[in-house]
C-alpha cells in the first residue's frame, strides 16, 4: 500500500491537479493533513475531490475557520478576509463537511497524520527546538504534518533532532531509518512558502520504508487570475509566484 500524502491545498485546483497528474500510478490511497480550502479561489471544486477520492483526512486550522468554528479574529487580515469568502462562496454542504472533519492526530496503520503539532493544530513546527518540544506527545514512530508549508519535516536521534531540508530538487528520497523517528511535513499542494512555487507533496511507501518528495510545476497564472477575478486579496495572488 502506497500513500500520496497532501497537504494545505488551500482551494487551489490548478496546483493539485498537476500533482494528481505527476503522481498517477504511484500510490494506491490519499491522505491529507488539512487546510482544504482559505487564501484559494477553488473551495468548492478541491472539498468535493477531497470528498469523493481523499481516504483519511483531518481538518487544519483554515477548515476548521471556514466552517465557522473558530474566532477569526485570531487571524491575520488577509487569512480572515478569504476565510469569509470562503464561507460565502462554498456550497452549505461542503462547509458541513469541513465542520465535520475529525482533528489529528489520525492514526494509519503504523503512523499518523495530523496538522499542525500533535497537541495543537494551531501550532507551528518550524525549528528543531519546535519539534523537540512535542516529542513526548508522539505515540508512533512516524507523522507526516503539513501546516507550516515548509516541505521537509525533522528526524528525530537518540541525541537530538535534525531537519531534513528539502530544496531545489524534483525529487528526493528519504530511507527511513530503523530506531529514528520521523516528522515528516510533504509540503504544500496549493501554497508552497519554502521558496519553490511549485505544488509539493510525498509519497510513502511502508513496505520499502521510503518517503520521496516531490515537487511539480503547475498552471499558477491561472490560479492567480481566479485569485484576483473572485476579489480576494491581491497578494493571496501574488505569493503564489514566488512560493513565499
Ligand atoms: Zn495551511
Amino acid at each position: 500500500m502506497r500513500f500520496l500524502i497532501l497537504s494545505d491545498i488551500h482551494a487551489n485546483w490548478e496546483a493539485l491537479e498537476a500533482v494528481l497528474g505527476q503522481a498517477h500510478g504511484r500510490y494506491d490511497k490519499i491522505l491529507c493533513c488539512g487546510d482544504i480550502v482559505g487564501y484559494g479561489a477553488d473551495p468548492d471544486v478541491v472539498t468535493e475531490w477531497v470528498r469523493q477520492n481523499v481516504g483519511s483526512v483531518i481538518r487544519g486550522n483554515h477548515d476548521k475557520a471556514c466552517a465557522g468554528l473558530e474566532d477569526l479574529e485570531w487571524f491575520n487580515p488577509v487569512a480572515r478576509t478569504s476565510a469569509v469568502w470562503t464561507q460565502e462562496n462554498t456550497k452549505p454542504q461542503n462547509i458541513a463537511y469541513l465542520r465535520n472533519l475529525p482533528q489529528g492526530p489520525e492514526p494509519i496503520d503504523a503512523f499518523q497524520i495530523l496538522h499542525g503539532s500533535p497537541v495543537d493544530e494551531d501550532e507551528y513546527l518550524v525549528s528543531e527546538q519546535d519539534a523537540a518540544q512535542v516529542l513526548p506527545y508522539l505515540d508512533v514512530s512516524l507523522s507526516f504534518f503539513g501546516h507550516t508549508h515548509l516541505q521537509g519535516g525533522f528526524q528525530i536521534l537518540r541525541d537530538g533532532i535534525r531537519r531534513i531540508p528539502r530544496a531545489g530538487s524534483s525529487m528526493d528520497e528519504l530511507p527511513l531509518e530503523p530506531d529514528y523517528w520521523y516528522m515528516i511535513n510533504p509540503g504544500s499542494v496549493g501554497q508552497p512558502r519554502d521558496g519553490d512555487p511549485r505544488a509539493a507533496y510525498a509519497i510513502y511507501n511502508p513496505e520499502q520504508r521510503l518517503v520521496s518528495y516531490h515537487r511539480v510545476k503547475y498552471d499558477i497564472h491561472g490560479a492567480q487570475k481566479k485569485i484576483l477575478d473572485a476579489g480576494l486579496p491581491q497578494m493571496l495572488a501574488s505569493r503564489l509566484s514566488t512560493g513565499s
